[in-house]
């Protein structure tokens, strides 16, 4: 008997990825099927994987078509969603293997749509293909099985979505890519590491979401009429109106400067002014890499409060995006969208 069952999803990144041509090393690098994959993990046998005198079950499941993260949308999500849900009774713990580009994002959105998961589910990748001679594949790949199964390790469980990486695990939803290179491919600025895998795991249980009272669910829509734009010295409020006063959009994510500041000018306002009047929830968020929005700590940002932006506090964009998203899909009254974008749902925020 396994003493734990754990459900490998695979969605592509560089982690399976080849040369286009392997002739020519220098051809762009795609993804390669699950099977070329599953080569180089010689572990992770069809009959589970065994060590330390243990044994884990797994089942493996590869989107039809791999692909490169950065080619994902929401729908995505969605379908990641669907396979996790199918199978959440029947496993212990669940890992998705995904491209680095648009983890953050992906693991954002599961967070939101994924609701009181009472189980681990680790997405994981690499900065390397697995078939090089020095990739941080297999690591991260027997890291995330560790935490996945952590039940046959007599390890605690962490009941959330997150993202393992060189060595630690991140809440996902407080997660961003932040190197391109490092083996350290993530940080999560505003929340510290939910566990450390070195020759032991330690799992920071303090920093653990607690097991959901409410039982597990499933979103099954999101509303993606929503915009992310970045503030830039610059931009002109034609510019922005442009881009926010369409009828497509109904949700605008700001990424403002330092605590929540953005151009005061009448006419900025003024576009933000008729966003807000044609119905558009406009989220501010900071773009600096730690810290978060404090809006009307500056005089630089109390216009802001008045016109009825909602504070994204300490979220990611990447968090803060796809819970507008999630919530917006839910169709409820303006105020009780507003009030659960301003309330921590799944650990995303911290004020
Ligand atoms: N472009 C790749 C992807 O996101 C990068 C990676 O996996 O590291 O799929």
């Amino acid at each position: 008997m396994p003493e734990a069952r754990v459900f490998i999803l695979y969605t592509g990144g560089t982690i399976g990825m080849g040369h286009a041509d392997p002739e020519v090393p220098n051809s762009p690098l795609v993804p390669k099927s699950w099977e070329e994959l599953q080569y180089f993990m010689p572990a992770i046998t069809p009959d589970g994987y065994f060590t330390q005198g243990r044994h884990i079950e797994f089942e493996y499941h590869s989107f039809e078509q791999v692909m490169d993260s950065s080619q994902f949308s929401s729908d995505h999500w969605l379908m990641m969603a669907a396979e996790i849900e199918k199978r959440y009774d029947q496993f212990d713990g669940f890992i998705i293997i995904h491209g680095t580009d648009t983890m953050a994002y992906t693991a954002s959105g599961l967070s939101f749509i994924l609701q009181n998961l009472a189980k681990p589910l680790v997405l994981t990748g690499s900065q390397l293909p697995i078939s090089h001679s020095r990739s941080d594949a297999i690591t991260n790949l027997s890291n995330a099985i560790h935490i996945a199964a952590a039940k046959a390790f007599g390890l605690e469980i962490i009941p959330e979505v997150c993202i393992c990486f060189n060595d630690r695990v991140l809440r996902g939803n407080r997660s961003t890519k932040a190197s391109t290179n490092d083996f350290e491919g993530f940080v999560s600025p505003n929340y510290p590491a939910l566990a450390e895998l070195e020759q032991e795991i330690n799992i920071r249980k303090r920093y653990v979401l607690p097991m959901p009272e409410k039982s597990f669910s499933c979103l099954r829509k999101l509303n993606t009429r929503v915009v992310e734009i970045g503030l830039f010295p610059g931009l002109r409020p034609e510019q922005l109106a442009r881009l926010v006063l369409d009828q497509e959009v109904e949700g605008l994510l700001l990424r403002t400067y330092g605590s929540g500041n953005a151009p005061c000018s009448p006419e900025f306002i003024g576009v933000l002014e008729k966003a807000r009047e044609n119905g558009t929830i406009i989220v501010f968020v900071t773009q600096c890499q730690e810290g978060g929005v404090n809006i009307g700590r500056y005089g630089a940002s109390s216009p802001f409060a008045t016109l009825g932006v909602v504070s994204g506090a300490d979220m990611t964009h990447e968090a803060a995006l796809a819970k507008m998203m999630a919530v917006m899909g839910l169709d409820l009254p303006h105020d009780e969208t507003v009030r659960l974008l301003e309330t921590d749902l799944f650990g995303e925020r911290s004020y």
